[in-house]
């Protein structure tokens, strides 16, 4: 890793890497470049996590944690991790049926 590269990362408050950092620091999420929910009045800030659209996809280096509201429909996005902020299209996943 550069030192550039160092400084940036110690600099954000966001988690992830390289291009998903771009983003929530710019305050949008990676996979669906919508902009973060904002942390509700009471409890733990929601995150991917908790989403009903979060889902394994099986890939040759194992299974990868995606999301079903892309923001490409060609490809299949990043690979998120359960702790990433949520964004405004999230849906806690004990609300399906
Ligand atoms: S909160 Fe849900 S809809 Fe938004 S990026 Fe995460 S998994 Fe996808």
């Amino acid at each position: 890793m550069s030192a550039i590269a160092k400084r940036n990362a110690a600099d954000s408050p966001h988690p992830g890497r390289g291009s998903a950092r771009i983003h929530f620091d710019r305050g949008r999420h990676p996979a669906t470049r919508l902009p973060l929910l904002e942390p509700g009045a009471q409890g733990e800030p929601p995150v991917c996590g908790g989403c009903a659209f979060l889902y394994e996809r099986a890939g040759s280096h194992g299974a990868r944690l995606k999301c079903r509201v892309r923001a490409s429909k060609r490809r299949p996005g990043p690979n998120l991790q359960p702790g990433f902020p949520a964004c405004q299209r999230f849906q806690p996943a004990n609300d399906q049926a």
